[in-house]
């Protein structure tokens, strides 16, 4: 990585060091702009995919109106802690869509709230869920934003690189990225703004981003966002298809090998090829799982990593199936998974449920 060891100049800077890593921003915002199939004025480089959420729902707070919330109980923390924080400050009134058992978001439950809404409304609405992978049809949900004339934001967090995008066609305001969700550094997200809406900067200060992110940009991370999406991109059929085997062979092998064991959200539906979550019946031995998991170097998690280490246990499994006998795990797959890994696992599982 050459902007580690010999292009150190500033990319706000007009001499030529600073012209240079400025370069490779704005390549690193063309090359995920056409990726995304987006325009690269609409693609904005910030720390994380949290930071991209917050200012989203800030900036339709402030910038464009909105004055009534629709989102899910199932959200990441990035969002729901948001919507709480804003509810609690009282700039808007917020309302939760419906979940149905299968862990989807209530479409009809959505439309009754987008109608009943008397003020200018966000909807914020995950693509893919972190935990259960379940995944929401976004172009059906942008199209019924669009007839309610509700700003729509969509967390992408677990589907950009891992999922084609096609942004100019698809009716949504808002979405964001992660780098480290498909092989990228840590510490640098995505916000795309569609060219529609004006919102303004969550974090003030200097100019850079376009005037939509005050701080000197983190070259290393924005060169390497582009470039991890590159090569997700690259395979991304074969990968997709190598991965979601992966998950299929598991849930097989665990249904076969583990009495009592379930599955939560729609697993073999509209599901996110990369995760899997599964319930093991509660007992003395089922309830260390995890750490036995992880002293037999196996690592999975309760919930998603950034709560794991939390007590009160999964947000998003308590909303959709509330057993209080049961145990979850969410098992995470990736490119550089194998078939013999995950028998390694389900035989090991045997022996810690
Ligand atoms: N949204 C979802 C769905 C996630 O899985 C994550 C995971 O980390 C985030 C948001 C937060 O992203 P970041 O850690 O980059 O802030």
């Amino acid at each position: 990585m050459p902007f580690l060891t010999e292009k150190f100049g500033n990319p706000s800077s007009i001499y030529s060091y600073g012209r240079e890593t400025r370069m490779a921003i704005e390549t690193a915002r063309k090359s995920v702009a056409k990726i995304l199939n987006a325009h690269p004025a609409e693609i904005f480089f910030t720390s994380c995919g949290t930071e991209s959420s917050n200012t989203v729902i800030h900036g339709a707070i402030k910038d464009l109106g909105c004055k009534h919330i629709i989102t899910s109980p199932i959200e990441h923390h990035a969002v729901t802690h948001t919507v709480e924080y804003v509810d609690q400050m009282d700039l808007v009134k917020v309302s939760y869509v419906k979940i149905l058992p299968n862990g989807h978001v209530d479409i009809e439950n959505l439309e009754e709230l987008l109608a009943a809404s008397e003020e200018k409304t966000l909807v914020s609405l995950m693509h893919a869920n972190n935990e259960i992978g379940n995944m929401l049809n976004i172009k059906a949900v942008g199209e019924l934003c669009k007839l309610y004339n509700a700003i729509f934001h969509s967390d992408t967090v677990q589907t950009v690189g891992h999922f084609p995008f096609d942004l100019r066609n698809t009716p949504v305001h808002f979405i964001t990225g992660s780098a480290h969700k498909f092989h990228g550094p840590k510490g640098v997200g995505l916000l795309y703004i569609n060219e529609n809406v004006r919102i303004k900067p969550f974090v003030h200060g200097g100019g850079q981003e376009r005037n939509m992110r005050a701080g000197t940009e983190n070259i290393y991370g924005i060169v390497g966002f582009a470039k991890a999406l590159e090569i997700a991109t690259e395979n991304y059929e074969a990968e997709s298809a190598h991965i979601g085997t992966l998950k299929y062979y598991m849930h097989e092998q665990l249904k076969k090998n583990i009495k009592g064991v379930g599955f939560n959200g729609d697993v073999m539906g509209n599901s996110l090829y990369t995760v899997l979550s599964v319930s093991f019946p509660k007992t003395e031995k089922s309830e260390m799982i995890l750490f036995n998991l992880d002293i037999n170097n196996i690592c999975a998690s309760g919930g998603s990593a950034c709560t794991s280490g939390a007590e009160q246990g999964s947000h998003v499994i308590r909303a959709i199936n509330n057993n209080p006998n049961q145990v979850t795990v969410r098992f995470s797959f990736s490119k550089y998974n194998t078939k013999e890994e995950v028998d390694t696992v389900v035989e090991k599982l045997k022996t810690l449920v």
